[in-house]
């Protein structure tokens, strides 16, 4: 049996850091001596289609085409990102050259996403129409380009495809009929988080006419499937990134990816599909020394750590020990925040921004949501981290069945009041699956509500055109929140705020 295998990351995501999942594959398979490579296909596909752009009349797409070259150089280095308002320049080159591919085009392409408008869910029909006509899709060239050469120089038995986020599931499914095409004796894998998150008559079409569908961890498959003697789940493996061309990505330094953890601690938050993964992490001193090793092989410059939600005793190990670089990530707004001097130690060993989903500053829907955080260490959080330099990325969300006008203006309220550096606000939504789902009253379900295609259910409790209403007239046009959505980037979000005030 040829055991090569080759781990590709496709597009559509941000291109600001290597790609972990198939990275800890990779360190898991080497450290077993298994034959494995790494593509992210990701980072060329951006740079890729906006460098192929042509001239054009209209003076945005001209300005593109004008500035792409030196823009995606500045992107991809220090120079980008010295001033803001620069940055933001060079992102409309980027993000407009990228809109003149998508002209007179069924889809539609922005930095970190691409839709198309003959695909509306993710049914069995809709992968239907994918494979019909996906050499119309813009990967192809792409494909030919870039991954022909590395499968015809490393010749895989298995090529694994890792789906992570929704808009990568278009372009994997074109991958996976290309892969079909030009070399059909390779089996194909799609993994990834967002395998779990489609319809299971969706799996098994792709399962039928492509390749497998895991849903476990890919080194959990991998173990099983090569019938490998040692697990991954010893957490003594590092990340291999040694594939990878650093310059790809859109940051002003290194940054690598690491997690603690799978799976999220908390597990309860009723709207979350997490809630659903097995949880397990690292011990203290197994991260720790994770963390130095990965220094030692890669130096990056910066560290994002990629968990759900950092465990406490990660955290506190945090504070406690010094990492070789700085480092950001998403934590549980929680009373263990409302400490200045744990805040201040968390600073002074290098945290440079903390991500926090508070959701809303309604206690009885943080208690329906299950989130066991409460509104009243809310604002000493943000204090705290203002105080000591930390930057907060503030998580919030509207729309939840149930609320009313005076909350959301209750939640309005509350992010005028505090200092915020970053704020990402978005609709809320969730999963068939979830408990959410399962719990919400019939009445309150519309009759298309879990259509087989659909990853979210729609519930009428929400009355989403009110909703949206208010947040054009009343939301965005507070000056406040004008000013905090304008500083916050608004195609990278964290990946890039990271790097600014
Ligand atoms: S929303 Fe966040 S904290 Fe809550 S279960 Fe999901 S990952 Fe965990």
């Amino acid at each position: 049996m040829n055991n090569k295998i080759l781990l590709i990351y496709p597009p559509v995501a941000r291109n600001s850091e290597p790609p972990l999942g198939i990275s800890l594959i990779a360190g898991y398979l080497k450290s077993l001596d298994i034959p494995v490579k790494c593509i992210d296909l990701n980072g060329y596909w951006g740079p890729h289609l906006a460098h192929s752009i042509s001239d054009s009349s209209k003076t945005r797409y001209h300005r593109a085409k004008l500035h792409i070259k030196n823009a995606i150089e500045k992107l991809s280095g220090k120079n980008g990102y010295s001033c803001y308002s620069r940055y933001q320049t060079q992102m409309e080159y980027y993000s407009g050259a990228l809109a003149c591919a998508s002209e007179n085009q069924p889809w539609m392409l922005t930095p970190g996403d691409f839709k198309i408008s003959s695909i509306t869910g993710f049914g069995v029909h809709d992968i239907e129409t994918i494979c019909s006509s996906a050499s119309e899709l813009p990967f192809k060239s792409l494909y030919d380009a870039v991954l022909e050469p590395v499968l015809t120089g490393f010749s895989p038995g298995i090529t694994g495809i890792s789906i992570c986020y929704r808009s990568q599931f278009v372009p994997s499914i074109a991958l996976g009929v290309w892969l079909k095409h030009c070399h059909p004796n390779m089996t194909i894998v799609f993994g990834g988080p967002f395998c779990r998150m489609l319809p299971e008559a969706s799996r098994a079409y792709i399962d039928f006419i492509l390749g497998n569908v895991i849903l476990e961890d890919g080194e959990r498959f991998f173990k099983n499937y090569l019938d490998l003697g040692k697990s991954a789940e010893d957490g003594e493996v590092v990340p291999d990134f040694s594939d990878y061309h650093m310059n790809l990505y859109f940051t002003p330094e290194a940054v690598l990816p690491i997690t603690s953890s799978r799976g999220c601690y908390w597990r309860r938050c009723a709207f979350c599909s997490e809630s659903n993964v097995a949880f397990r992490m690292d011990k203290q001193d197994v991260f720790l020394q994770k963390l130095h090793t990965l220094y030692e092989i890669s130096k990056p410059s910066l560290l994002h750590f990629t968990d759900n939600a950092l465990p406490p005793t990660i955290l506190d190990l945090l504070a406690r020990e010094t990492p070789p670089v700085p480092f950001y990530g998403f934590v549980r707004p929680t009373m263990k925040l409302t400490n200045k001097a744990f805040i201040q130690k968390l600073k002074d060993n290098g945290c440079r921004m903390l991500e926090l989903g508070m959701e809303t500053a309604v206690q009885k829907h943080l208690d329906r949501m299950q989130k066991g955080t409460c509104v009243s260490d809310y604002g000493r959080i943000l204090d705290n981290l203002h105080a000591s330099g930390i930057k907060s990325f503030v998580y919030i969300l509207f729309g939840f069945p149930g609320e009313t006008e005076t909350d959301r203006n209750t939640t309005l309220e509350f992010l005028t009041r505090h200092p915020i550096t970053f704020l990402n606000t978005s609709i809320f939504r969730y999963h068939p699956g979830t408990r959410f789902a399962n719990d919400i009253p019939e009445e309150h379900l519309p009759a298309d509500s879990l259509v087989e295609s659909s990853i979210y259910v729609k519930s009428e409790e929400q009355k989403l055109p009110e909703l949206r209403r208010w947040m054009d007239r009343v939301y965005y046009k507070h000056p406040v929140i004008r000013k905090l959505t304008q500083k916050t980037p608004r195609f990278f979000k964290s990946n890039h705020a990271v790097f600014f005030d």
